[in-house]
């Protein structure tokens, strides 16, 4: 059974050097509904131009279980497309070709990309919207492919095709989409700020990225997860500040998760970023892997190989029994003062003993 929300996953070949991985964080930040995620290899896209379907089934015993835990699999390439499109796709693959890109526009590729992404979501909240003309919409086809330039700059709608699809959206706001794991409605909001967002860094002629860490809240990599029982979140909130002092970047949710945003989405976006997770026991006693849906985190961690270190709050009560797959960890234990908790559990998270550690003054 699965009951968490497939992402969108952003990949390039070998050739193309497109941050998939600054581009999702960035993209998750603007987004309200959509999650993206970034694979973490160059795909083999082969040596040929691009062919429907010859390279995407190349490519398929790659994607195909890919599509377990992601809704719609985007490639980008360097190399051209043999009928010299921009993209292409087939069932839930999209392969974007930046192939003469510099003879086309000055505009950074990952401008072009994150406007292929909303060229993509507009063609399936309308599949049947077409432009054959270059208008700048987000509807053109663009056969004559310089309208990128100037598409990404308006990267909007036009009138006639905005007001089209918000009166289909309004119709189906609840008819969830099949390449982006939510509504019609939730879609076409999140179309609007991604438009938006290509065609304000565009328009002044600067990277996308570059636009979004300039912009508060765009989150990091982290150290550590915290995961514990709400109940003990005041006595949690102090071991997150003292993480902080020793130079962890410590993930608490009080601090990360915006209201209004399911949990579990934005977790599950969060979590490839977070390099361990420490399971917290305060003085309620009872583990946080008693919320079922934390424990499906915590096995994440697990199988990812990363420490997951169980940690005893100093009013923490007597020691509950662990659950079996956290029985092979070794735990932190603030109860008691001797080893020194507080090294032992940046030790744990870091990988490195506090004593050949350099902490900043
Ligand atoms: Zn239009």
């Amino acid at each position: 059974m699965r009951d968490r929300l497939k992402t969108v996953l952003l990949a390039r070949d070998a050739l193309s050097d497109v941050p998939c991985d600054d581009l999702a964080r960035g993209l998750n930040a603007i987004c309200k509904h959509l999650r993206f995620t970034s694979h973490p290899e160059p795909v083999d896209l082969g040596k040929a131009p691009i062919a429907n379907p010859l390279t995407y089934r190349f490519v398929a015993p790659l994607t195909k279980p890919l599509l377990v835990d992601h809704s719609l699999v985007l490639i980008a390439t360097e190399l051209p497309y043999d009928n010299n499109y921009f993209w292409d796709s087939d069932d839930e693959v999209a392969i974007i070709s930046f192939w003469g890109w510099s003879f086309l526009t000055n505009l950074p590729k990952t401008n072009g990309l994150v406007g292929f992404l909303g060229r993509i979501l507009a063609q399936e909240l309308d599949p049947s919207a077409r432009h054959d003309t270059n208008t700048g919409c987000v509807y053109d086809f663009l056969w004559d492919k310089r309208g990128i330039d100037a598409a990404l700059r308006s990267g909007a709608m036009c009138r006639e095709c905005f007001g089209r699809v918000r009166a289909q959206a309004d119709r189906e706001h609840a008819r969830r989409l099949r390449l982006f794991d939510c509504t019609m409605a939730q879609s076409l909001e999140d179309l609007m700020v991604i438009a938006d967002e290509v065609s304000q860094a565009s328009k002044r002629e600067i990277d996308i990225l570059a636009r979004w860490q300039t912009k508060a809240g765009v989150p990091q990599d982290f150290d550590v997860f915290l995961c514990y029982n709400s109940d003990d979140r005041a006595s949690v909130r102090e071991l997150f500040r003292g993480l902080q002092q020793r130079g962890l970047t410590p993930w608490f949710d009080e601090e990360y998760l915006r209201p209004g945003i399911p949990w579990q989405r934005e977790l599950e976006a969060t979590i490839p970023r977070i390099r361990a997770a420490a399971v917290v026991v305060g003085p309620h006693g009872q583990g946080p892997w008693q919320q079922v849906e934390l424990e499906a985190f915590l096995r994440e961690f697990v199988s990812r190989g990363c420490p997951v270190i169980p940690v005893f709050l100093k009013d923490a009560g007597g020691t509950p029994e662990l659950p079996l797959f956290l029985r092979a960890f070794t735990w932190v234990d603030f109860r008691k003062t001797e080893p020194d908790p507080w090294g032992r559990l940046v030790w744990g998270v870091t990988g490195v003993r506090p004593d050949q550690r350099c902490v900043p003054p």
